[in-house]
């Protein structure tokens, strides 16, 4: 027998007043169903990460993300996968209609990114959506469009096979929900996010990220993990990484690969580890600490190694039916997991990795780079064993006790060695080589060795910051308190050490040594307006970005006198950057005049 409710004594009840209290009914329809997309739906990356997901459960290959204003604007995903036949497109969007599961056991065994059903349907009851597609075995497509979940139109339509989904105006009956997105920006970070982890865990896939037809993004789909890291995070990082070696346990279901940084290359926070359950990016502090452990005395304490694992176990084993959005998953035996991964870490590590005898001193952390990976580094940067790399860059104060690493950057177009003759108008060093004349702008060339300087000093997490004698208070305007605030780890990581002080305010207490006595609140008012012109995609592009402006700010000026010494060193650094013949922003660092040319007008 079922016990009679009793209300009595439940708080609330008593303290409600009568003419606050409702009746209790069903609510709407409608209602229901943007209560429940609300769960699926939170964001503008929410509908990419559900549409992605959808094309890759399709099978697609090729898969194109387009968003405008972080996707609050629009949203259009296409792709090439298997379609949706005309008499079971309408179905698609009731919630609850899914093609991947039709039992209750089917839930032991999952397969595929979706399961539940209730994306298309949530997607479509909070935006206007146009969705397009067609099955791969029938002659002609349907075009659905439909508003807060009503099918407005519905049409036969040419399309090649597979399905294109736009979402216009998300949230734009949910004026509540609409008020809590955040900037274009962060929301379009959101986007970005999502982007990459799915390149990362499909490598076999072609991604192609846009943000208002412009690509930002694209993996190459030829199924390499290391081409995708390259496209990600750049060169230096995508080269070095290591690959993750099998554990070595045959009679362990669970199944680990992927690519880690090499203890040299460490982070401030975990937020570049990324894992994968079964192709299906995750969350999971248990097992991003698994992969901390295993650089257990092999990095400095508060860094952070980077990396993407993939957990591979059989379905049975995992539970990713946890939350709608599917980033949480349970294992069956959640040590076993653990294990399996920081066992797999660590023997890549040891096996694979040069160990950096991290030495600390008063200045910093330096890093001796030894046995194979610095082979590795003399091989991609072309340079002899012989250069001496602890010459800094002209004029710096920084602390002459860090050793930078060659860069990884292939040298394409180094120079020949120069002699230095003389200055020009202030502006521009002039040098002969044995190819003739080089008139080197100063500016541009000392930005580019300072830029080439930071980056490689950043990815070894030793960028020389200096402490102000006196933190300096700086108000800017909101957007530029709020990117830089947005971006205080990449700032952190470059030597920036800067605090909210409330309102737009924000407190300056280091600043990279490499910008001298150069103004904080200028150069934080420029990386702040660069971060807000750019289109600020990926990780890797803002650093280089924030970078760009530092190195700017503190590279000699046009009409500034160099003594020779200082030209000569200018030159010698130079020689040793990556990309000698451009300075950071593209812009030409010297003008060749070749004694060929010079016979030629001259007549002789
Ligand atoms: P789920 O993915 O959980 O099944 P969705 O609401 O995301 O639920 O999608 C409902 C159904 O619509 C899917 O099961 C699938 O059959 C179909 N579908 C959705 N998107 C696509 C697509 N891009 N290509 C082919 N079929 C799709
Ligand atoms: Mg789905």
């Amino acid at each position: 027998m079922v016990a009679p409710r009793s209300f009595a004594g439940v708080a609330g009840c008593d303290t409600m007043r009568a003419e606050d209290s409702m009746p209790i009914r069903l609510l709407s329809q409608e209602v229901a169903s943007q209560i429940a997309a609300g769960e699926v739906v939170e964001r503008p990356a929410s509908v990419v990460k559900e549409a992605v997901e959808n094309s890759i459960d399709a099978g697609a290959h090729d898969i194109r993300v387009d968003i405008r204003a972080g996707g609050k604007e629009y949203i259009s995903v296409i792709d090439d996968g298997c379609g949706i036949p005309a008499l079971e497109v309408e179905v698609a969007f009731q919630r609850h209609s899914t093609s991947k599961l039709s039992s209750a056991e089917d839930l032991d065994h999952i397969t595929t990114l979706g399961f539940r059903g209730e994306a298309l349907a949530s997607i479509a009851a909070v935006s206007r959506m146009t969705f397009v597609t067609r099955s791969v075995v029938e002659p002609a497509g349907t075009l659905l469009r439909i508003e807060s979940g009503d099918i407005v139109v519905h049409e036969e339509s040419g399309r090649p096979a597979g399905t294109a989904l736009t979402v216009e105006d998300l949230f734009f009956n949910l004026p509540a929900r609409r008020k809590f997105l955040l900037s274009d920006r962060t929301e379009q970070r959101h986007v970005d996010a999502w982007l990459t982890r799915y390149a990362m865990a499909y490598p076999e896939l072609r991604f192609t990220l846009s943000h208002s037809n412009n690509v930002v993004f694209q993996s190459p789909g030829n199924g390499r993990l290391r081409d995708v890291l390259i496209a990600v995070y750049g060169l230096e990082i995508g080269a070095a990484a290591l690959e993750i070696l099998s554990s070595g346990q045959p009679e362990s279901p669970i199944g680990v690969s992927g690519l880690i940084g090499p203890p040299s290359l460490n982070r401030a926070n975990r937020s570049y580890i990324t894992l994968f359950v079964n192709g299906r990016w995750i969350q999971d502090t248990r097992l991003t600490y698994s992969v901390i452990q295993a650089y257990h005395t092999l990095l400095p304490t508060g860094r952070y190694p980077l990396g993407v694992v993939m957990v591979t176990l059989p379905p049975d084993q995992v539970d990713v039916n946890v939350h709608p959005a599917k980033s949480e998953v349970r294992f069956a035996d959640t040590d076993a997991a653990f294990r399996a991964v920081q066992r797999s870490v660590r023997q890549t590590l040891i096996e694979q990795a040069p160990v950096p005898t991290a030495n600390y001193s008063a200045t910093g952390w330096g890093h001796e780079v030894s046995g194979s990976f610095a082979d590795r580094h003399e091989r991609f940067a072309g340079l002899g064993s012989g250069t001496d790399e602890r010459q800094l860059p002209f004029g710096q104060s920084t602390d002459p006790g860090i050793e930078s690493v060659h860069s990884l950057m292939l040298s394409r177009d180094g120079l020949p060695p120069l002699r230095v003759l003389g200055q020009l108008k202030l502006t521009y060093v002039v040098a002969e080589g044995p190819e003739g004349m080089y008139l080197i702008d100063q500016h541009a060339a000392h930005e580019r060795v300072l830029f080439e300087h930071l980056l490689s000093d950043r990815n070894r997490a030793s960028v020389a910051s200096q402490s102000l004698l006196e933190p300096e208070m700086i108000d800017l305007a909101p957007d530029s308190a709020d990117v830089l605030l947005e971006h205080i780890d990449i700032l952190g990581e470059l030597g920036f050490q800067v605090e909210p002080f409330g309102g737009t305010a924000l407190l300056v207490r280091a600043v990279p040594a490499v910008v001298g006595n150069v103004d904080a609140s200028s150069i934080l008012e420029d990386v702040a307006a660069a971060l807000l012109s750019g289109d600020a995609p990926l990780a890797k592009n803002l650093e280089e970005l924030v970078a760009r402006e530092v190195c700017k700010a503190a590279s000699v000026k046009a009409g500034q006198v160099m003594a020779r010494e200082e030209m000569e060193q200018l030159v010698r650094s130079l020689e040793r950057t990556a990309s000698p013949r451009t300075c950071p922003h593209g812009r030409p660092t010297m003008i060749h005049i070749s004694v060929s040319q010079l016979a030629r007008d001259f007549g002789r």
